[in-house]
C-alpha cells in the first residue's frame, strides 16, 4: 500500500520547492493507487508562524493537490498536527530508554555552549561528546528525582551501511562521527523534528518519503531511529534542490518563490505545476506544458527525476501560462470564467464593459500572443482597450505637428467607408493612405497610435483599430479633430 506524505513546518508560505515536494508525493500516490497525506510538523515552537498552516493548505488546494488525509480532511491516522501527538511521542521515547537505545542527558546549555566554543577554537564542527551516555541508572534516577532538566538522546552507532535512495542510489553518510548523539526529546518536552518525523511516518504507515535534498543528511539518523525501535524504514527519495536561473539559492526574501505570489499575479495553477515539473523532471519528456495532474501522474517515473539541481527559468512559466490560456479559451466553461475575471477587474478600474467585447479582446490577445496572463490586459500597455485617451495626449500631439489634424480627418473619412473592419483589411487601407499623404510610415503610425490610444507604443495600429472596433476608432479620431 503506497502511502506518502507532505510534512511542512508551519514557518511560512508554501514556496516552489515545497510545492514540488508536495506534487511529487502526490503524483507518486496517484500513479500507484496510493494515498497522499498532509502532516503539519509544528514541534519547533520557536519557528511557528501563526496562520501558516492554513496558508499552506490554501496553496495546495489552489494547485489542485488536495490531500486524502490531513488536518482538514481527517483520516484514520490522525491527528495530523504534531503538536497534538505529544502523548504518542512521550510513550515512544520511553520504549527507547527502556531498550537502552536512548538515554537522558542532563548537560546544561552552558556546558553545551562551552563544547561549541571549544570546537570553534579548534576550528572543528561542534559535536556533543556523549557524556551522559555513561551515567549509571542510579545517577539518572537521582537527577530525575531532583527534577534536573533533561533531554533524551539517541545512541548513535557508527555505521557505514549505505541506504538506497530511490533517486540517487546507495548513500553513505556517517552522522555519528559528525555530530555526536542527537536529541530526540527536547527539554520543553517537545520531540525534535527527527524523532517526531520517524514516529509519525511509522504510525501513519508511510511507505515512501519524497523530500528535499536538504534532509538527506538527516536520513541516516532517521534510519538509526527506526533500527532502535526495530521498525522497518520507508523508502527514501531525495529531490534535488531547485535554484534560481543564475544558480543562486532560493531565498525567503525573494517574493517570487511563494506559490501565493503566482496565484496573486494571475498565473494558472496548471502552469505553475508545469513550471516545477519541468525543473524537476521525472517524466518521459521535457515538454511538459499543458499536461494536467492525471496526465502527469500517468507519465511520472521516479527513475527519470533529475539528479542534479534544477534551475528555474521564468520564461518557462510564461510559456506554460500562455499554453493554458490557449487551452482554456477553447473550452466554453473556462472561457466564461476568464471573461468574468477580466470583467471584474475592468469594472473596478474603468467601469462596466460588455462581455461580448471582453470576449473579443481575449480572443485577440491570446491569438496574437499579446499577453502572458489575464492581468496583463489591464496593465498600462492595454489601457486603450478600456478607456479613451485623455485630451492632454491629444494636445501634446497637435503641438508636435500642425499638419496632423488634416491627416486624421482624411483617415477618418476613409475608414467610414470600410465595412470589413479587420486587421488585414485595415492594414491595406492605412498603407494606401500613407502613400496618398506621402508620409513616412513611422511618423504616420505614431500619430495614429497616439490619437487612438494616447500611447507611444503598442500593438500595430490596424490591430488596435480592429479590436476597439469601427465606432470607437471613428469617435476617437473625431475626438482628436474637434
Ligand atoms: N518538516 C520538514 C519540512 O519542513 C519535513 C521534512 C521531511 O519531509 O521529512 O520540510
Amino acid at each position: 500500500n503506497v502511502r506518502v506524505r507532505f510534512a511542512p513546518s508551519p514557518t511560512g508560505m508554501l514556496h516552489l520547492g515545497g510545492l514540488r515536494t508536495a506534487l511529487y508525493n502526490y503524483l507518486f500516490a496517484r500513479a500507484n493507487g496510493g494515498r497522499f497525506i498532509l502532516r503539519i510538523e509544528d514541534t519547533d515552537q520557536t519557528r511557528y508562524v501563526s496562520g501558516a498552516e492554513q496558508k499552506l493548505e490554501e496553496a495546495l488546494d489552489w494547485a489542485g493537490i488536495s490531500p486524502h488525509e490531513g488536518p482538514s480532511q481527517g483520516g484514520n491516522f490522525g491527528p495530523y498536527l504534531q503538536s497534538k501527538r505529544l502523548d504518542l511521542y512521550h510513550g515512544e521515547i520511553k520504549k527507547l530508554i527502556q531498550n537502552g537505545t536512548a538515554y537522558h542527558c542532563f548537560c546544561t546549555p552552558k556546558r553545551l555552549e562551552l563544547l561549541r566554543k571549544d570546537a570553534a577554537r579548534r576550528r572543528e564542527t561542534p559535536k556533543y561528546d556523549n557524556k551522559c551516555r555513561h551515567l549509571t541508572s542510579t545517577e539518572v534516577e537521582e537527577k530525575l528525582a531532583r527534577k534536573h532538566e533533561f533531554v533524551v538522546r539517541l545512541k548513535m552507532e557508527w555505521s557505514e551501511e549505505p541506504y538506497e535512495d530511490m533517486i540517487k542510489g546507495p548513500i553513505v553518510h556517517n552522522v555519528a562521527e559528525i555530530e555526536g548523539d542527537p536529541v530526540l526529546l527536547k527539554s520543553d518536552k517537545y520531540p525534535t523534528y527527527h524523532f517526531a518525523n520517524v514516529v509519525d511516518d511509522h504510525h501513519m504507515k508511510i511507505s515512501h518519503v519524497f523530500r528535499g535534498d536538504e534532509w538527506q543528511a538527516s536520513t541516516p539518523k532517521h534510519i538509526m531511529i527506526y533500527k532502535a525501535f526495530n521498525w522497518s524504514p520507508p523508502q527514501f527519495a531525495h529531490l534535488p534542490l531547485i535554484v534560481n536561473k543564475d544558480g543562486s539559492k532560493l531565498s525567503k526574501r525573494q517574493s517570487d518563490i511563494n506559490v501565493e505570489y503566482y496565484k496573486d499575479s494571475g498565473y494558472f495553477p496548471e502552469a505553475v505545476i508545469n513550471y516545477v515539473t519541468k525543473v524537476g523532471g521525472g517524466f518521459g519528456t521535457d515538454e511538459l506544458y499543458g499536461f494536467n495532474l492525471p496526465q502527469l501522474a500517468e507519465m511520472f517515473q521516479v527513475a527519470r527525476i533529475k539528479r542534479q539541481y534544477g534551475r528555474l527559468d521564468p520564461l518557462w512559466l510564461e510559456e506554460a501560462n500562455k499554453i493554458q490560456l490557449k487551452k482554456k479559451i477553447k473550452c466554453p466553461d473556462e472561457r466564461v470564467k476568464l471573461i468574468k475575471f477580466i470583467g471584474n477587474i475592468v469594472q473596478k478600474e474603468f467601469g462596466a464593459i460588455n462581455e461580448e467585447y471582453i470576449g473579443r479582446v481575449l480572443d485577440w490577445s491570446i491569438a496574437e500572443n499579446r499577453i502572458v496572463k489575464l492581468q496583463d490586459l489591464v496593465g498600462s500597455r492595454f489601457i486603450f482597450l478600456w478607456s479613451t485617451p485623455t485630451d492632454s495626449h491629444i494636445d501634446a500631439m497637435q503641438t508636435i505637428d500642425p499638419t496632423v489634424k488634416a491627416v486624421l480627418i482624411n483617415c477618418a473619412n476613409k475608414l467610414k467607408n470600410v465595412d470589413d473592419f479587420t486587421k488585414d483589411c485595415l492594414a491595406d487601407v492605412l498603407k494606401c493612405h500613407i502613400n496618398e499623404e506621402k508620409m513616412k510610415m513611422m511618423n504616420y503610425m505614431k500619430i495614429m497610435r497616439m490619437a487612438l490610444s494616447g500611447l507611444k507604443e503598442g500593438p500595430p495600429v490596424a490591430e488596435m483599430m480592429a479590436i476597439i472596433g469601427k465606432d470607437s476608432t471613428l469617435s476617437r479620431l473625431q475626438n482628436t479633430i474637434d
